[in-house]
């Protein structure tokens, strides 16, 4: 395992640029300087890579956000840095490179003053801390499958439909009647430990109706169909 590191080319960085110019207002007035780092596994001498160019926690990344040190920034490097997977890059359309740009400039924050003033470090550089993620993910199939809702991994499924920003992430709801039907009958209402979810989850669905052309939403359940809401 290991990288080679080479600095990424012109485009990468103005693509970035578009990316915070169009989704990241915050940092408007601010310019901070982002450095993009592109990064390749070393290889073997057959050719092959010997493990993933990036990894985070040991799992393999595509991309990896990091605020530079004061000590390198004074020394002339940028505020803070994306490393990229070169070897996944050209892989990605541009669709998911801008959406893998963007999650990692959404970890940048600039670290602002009571008066929404910038702070700026020794360097004179906006001062920047790191974000963490919304939602962090780490199931193991077989622990739901054998302990179903006792588990973390159905309890933060369910927290993920339950929730208003779950929509981005199952994105039938609102769209198609059908899908919305069976994951309501997967979520097998006889289970009484899941009763309370499964009526938020409908409620949450009713609002839905007719706004999101679904015409009808039904629990079926050992061949009983009951309707919950209909638009
Ligand atoms: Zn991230």
């Amino acid at each position: 395992m290991g990288a080679v590191y080479s600095r990424a080319t012109k485009d990468v960085e103005e693509q970035g640029k578009a990316i915070l110019d169009k989704y990241h207002p915050e940092f408007a007035g601010v310019a901070p300087r982002i450095d993009y780092v592109f990064a390749n596994a070393t290889v073997q001498e057959d050719g092959t890579p010997t493990g993933p160019a990036l990894t985070h926690n040991g799992y393999p990344a595509a991309a990896l956000a990091r605020i530079i040190p004061i000590k390198d920034r004074v020394m002339g490097r940028g505020d803070c840095e994306i490393v990229i997977d070169a070897d996944q890059w050209p892989l990605l359309t541009e669709e998911e490179q801008n959406a893998l740009l963007d999650h990692e400039l959404e970890h940048f924050v600039v670290c602002r003053d009571k008066y929404g003033q910038p702070i700026l470090d020794d360097a004179n550089r906006p001062k920047l801390k790191l974000k963490k993620h919304d939602f962090q993910v780490g199931w193991f199939h077989n622990v739901a499958r054998r302990h179903g809702i006792a588990s973390a991994e159905v309890r933060q499924f369910q927290q993920l439909v339950f929730d208003d920003d779950g929509q981005w992430y199952l994105p039938f709801i609102g769209a198609d009647g059908d899908s919305v039907k069976q994951s309501i009958r997967d979520l097998r209402p006889s289970d009484r430990a899941i009763q309370a979810p499964v009526r938020d989850f409908v409620k949450k669905m009713q609002k839905h109706v007719s706004k999101g052309g679904i015409e009808k939403i039904s629990l079926v359940h050992e061949g009983k169909e009951t309707v919950i809401a209909e638009a």
